[in-house]
C-alpha cells in the first residue's frame, strides 16, 4: 500500500491549492474510523456508533488538518514567522510544521490552562512560547492585532485555510463509510472545526461523493457554552481545556452547520465528558483528551432523552489524544498501589 501522502494530495481537487504551492506537511489526515460497539452497549445505544480517532494525526490531535494548509498557504506568501493564540493544540501543531519548513512560530498560551503534552510539544519543536495573563479570547485578540501590525502570519482558525483544510475530515469519513452519516457528533470551542465539517459534507455531496449529510450535533462544556446560552462568556470554566473558549471566532457558521443540517449544540457537564472519557478508554482501548470526550457525553445525553435509530450511524470526532492531558488521566483512574516486592504480598494485591 503506498504512503498516505497527507490531505492536500490526498483531496488537492477539493482544496484551494495551486501546483505552484509549496506543500507542507507531516502527513496529516487519513485516521481511523473505529467502530465502538461495546462503547455503545455499555452506553445503552442501539444505533452504531464510530469514532473519527483523531488523536492519531502527527501531532496528536485535528489541528494538523489545518495547519498543513496553513503553513502552506503562508510559505507561498513568503511568511517567515507564524503566530497563533491557543487553548493548546494548534500551538503543538504550529509549532511542529513551523520546525517543519525552516519558519519561526510563536505561541500565546493562556497561563495555567494548558495541558502538559501540549506545552511540551510547543516547546520541543522550538516555537516562542509566551503565557498570557487572560484566556484565550484574550490571547486571540491580542495575537490578531500582533499579526496586523507585523509581518506574521495568523494560523489560528480565523485564518479561512485552516478551515479548508478540516474539511478532508469529512470527506475521509464519507470514503470510510460509503457515504456520509446521519448524525456527527463533534465538541464545540472556537467552533472552526463543526463549521469545516459541514462545509466538507455538503462539498463531498455537491461533487457526487456522497448522497446524504448528516445532522451536525455539536457538544460545549456547561461551564463554557456561549453558543447554547447565546451570549459570550466572559470567564468559561471547564477541565475540558480545548473548548474553554467564552467567545468563538466561527459562531455564525457553527450556528449556520446546526441549522441547515437539522442538528443541535447543546452543553454537556464536566461529569459527563469524563465519565464518557473513562467508558471510550475502558470499554474499547480508545485513549481521547478530555474535550474530544464531549461528542461522547453529548450523544450519551441525547440518546437517553430520545433514543437514535437502531439503523442510523453516528460519527463521534475525537479531536485529540488522551496523551495530551496525562494529569487529567491520573486524577479520574484508580490510584497507583505500591506492593512490596515480594511474592504472596504481590498475590494478596491481585484483583
Ligand atoms: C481545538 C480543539 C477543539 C475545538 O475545536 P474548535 O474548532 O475550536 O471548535 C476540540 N478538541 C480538541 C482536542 C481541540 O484541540
Amino acid at each position: 500500500m503506498p504512503t498516505w501522502p497527507g490531505i492536500i494530495r490526498t483531496y488537492r481537487e477539493f482544496l484551494p491549492v495551486t501546483d505552484a504551492t509549496p506543500i507542507v506537511t507531516l502527513q496529516e489526515g487519513g485516521t481511523r474510523l473505529l467502530p465502538v460497539p461495546q462503547f455503545a452497549q455499555a452506553a445503552g445505544i442501539a444505533a452504531r456508533v464510530f469514532v473519527k480517532y483523531e488523536g492519531l494525526n502527527p501531532t496528536g490531535s485535528f489541528k494538523d488538518r489545518g495547519m498543513t494548509m496553513a503553513v502552506s498557504k503562508a510559505a507561498k506568501a513568503g511568511a517567515r514567522a507564524i503566530l497563533c493564540a491557543s487553548t493548546g493544540n494548534t500551538s503543538a501543531s504550529a509549532a511542529a510544521y513551523a520546525a517543519r519548513c525552516g519558519m519561526k512560530a510563536i505561541v500565546l498560551l493562556p497561563k495555567g490552562n494548558v495541558a502538559l503534552g501540549k506545552l511540551s510539544q510547543a516547546l520541543i519543536h522550538g516555537a516562542q512560547v509566551l503565557a498570557i495573563d487572560g484566556n484565550f479570547d484574550v490571547a486571540l485578540d491580542l495575537a490578531r492585532q500582533i499579526c496586523d501590525r507585523h509581518a506574521i502570519a495568523l494560523v489560528n482558525s480565523v485564518n479561512p485555510f485552516r478551515i479548508e483544510g478540516q474539511t478532508s475530515a469529512a470527506f475521509e469519513i464519507c470514503d470510510a463509510l460509503g457515504d456520509a452519516p446521519e448524525f456527527l457528533a463533534i465538541p464545540v470551542g472556537n467552533a472552526g472545526n463543526i463549521s469545516a465539517y459541514w462545509l466538507g459534507f455538503q462539498r463531498y455531496r455537491a461533487a457526487g461523493r456522497a448522497t446524504g449529510l448528516p445532522r451536525m450535533l455539536g457538544f460545549q462544556a456547561a461551564g463554557s457554552a456561549p453558543i447554547v446560552l447565546g451570549h459570550p462568556v466572559a470567564e468559561p470554566q471547564t477541565i475540558a481545556t480545548a473548548i474553554r473558549i467564552g467567545n468563538p471566532a466561527s459562531w455564525k457558521t457553527a450556528i449556520a452547520a446546526r441549522d441547515e443540517s437539522g442538528g443541535a449544540i447543546e452543553a454537556v457537564t464536566d461529569d459527563e465528558i469524563l465519565s464518557a472519557y473513562k467508558l471510550i478508554a475502558r470499554t474499547e482501548g480508545i485513549f481521547c483528551e478530555p474535550a474530544s470526550a464531549a461528542s461522547l457525553a453529548g450523544i450519551l445525553a441525547m440518546n437517553r432523552r430520545k433514543p437514535f435509530p437502531a439503523d442510523a450511524r453516528i460519527v463521534c470526532v475525537l479531536t485529540g489524544h488522551g496523551l495530551k492531558d496525562p494529569d487529567r488521566a491520573i486524577a479520574v483512574a484508580d490510584p497507583v498501589v505500591s506492593v512490596p516486592a515480594d511474592l504472596a504480598e504481590l498475590e494478596r494485591h491481585l484483583r
